[in-house]
């Protein structure tokens, strides 16, 4: 019997979650997983690797649209080297998140990725990591530009408070008013930047909305795996 390979969209602002539970979910349903955030993130390093400055619009795009990307569909290993450099750690870093905006916000730029992300998402249905079985791909602008028609569409938020104090405690280490005050670039003013370009903070039409402001990460898990079993009946 073949299978139906399964596309599972999860778009989200920054400290919602969705890397984490989407690799999670996309290791229990044995799917590919596609950090599309993680591309642009990339894209920003060799940018500045490459001594391009990111107001200079038509440079950025010339580079990020020759740029050597190694990156896997396995949830087991995202590991992503750019030119042969493993790059997987330093695209975490504030220099690269406080920049990332600036490529994001490239309409040539986004064309460019969102190229590159519906191949992903189309070699993963058809062999890849999972072998066919589908991807899960997360980001700002999947259920609604990258793949519109996927199978499962999920927007997932969280309060403010809530999203602060989880990336002040991923990039601090804890979450008290020192911590949480330094992560205000990183997720507010970034998401204000990112919403110019993406529409991920209320659910287009068809889009299923899961708040996991006072979930925790297994219940955000579940709430996304029941969505999936809704949609598709497995
Ligand atoms: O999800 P993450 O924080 O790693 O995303 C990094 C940045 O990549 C975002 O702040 C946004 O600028 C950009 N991005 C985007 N569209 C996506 C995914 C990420 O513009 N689909």
């Amino acid at each position: 019997m073949t299978i139906k390979p399964i596309t599972i969209a999860i778009d989200g602002p920054s400290g919602s979650g969705k890397s984490s539970v989407s690799k999670e979910v996309a290791r229990r349903l044995e799917l590919g997983y596609l950090d599309t955030g993680a591309m642009y993130r990339a894209a920003t390093w060799w940018c500045l690797r490459e001594g391009v400055e990111l107001t200079d619009a038509d440079s950025v795009t010339a580079v990020v649209d020759t740029m050597p990307l190694s990156m896997s569909t396995n949830p087991d290993d995202q590991t992503i080297r750019l030119d042969d450099v493993n790059i997987t750690e330093i695209i975490r870093e504030t220099n690269i998140s406080s920049k990332v905006s600036a490529v994001a916000t490239n309409l040539e730029v986004r064309d460019i990725l969102r190229r590159m992300q519906r191949a992903r998402i189309e070699a993963e249905r058809t062999g890849g990591f999972s072998r066919g079985n589908g991807i899960v791909a997360e980001g700002r602008d999947i259920t609604t530009v990258v793949a519109p028609d996927a199978d499962v569409r999920i927007l997932l938020v969280a309060s403010e408070e809530a999203r602060l104090a989880r990336r002040a405690k991923d990039v601090h280490g804890v979450a008290d008013a020192q911590a949480v005050e330094a992560t205000k670039d990183e997720v507010l003013r970034r998401d204000a930047d990112d919403s110019t370009v993406s529409s991920f903070q209320v659910a287009a039409d068809g889009v299923v909305t899961i708040d996991s402001s006072d979930l925790d990460f297994e219940q955000t898990v579940a709430a996304v795996l029941q969505v999936v079993e809704n949609v598709t009946g497995n």
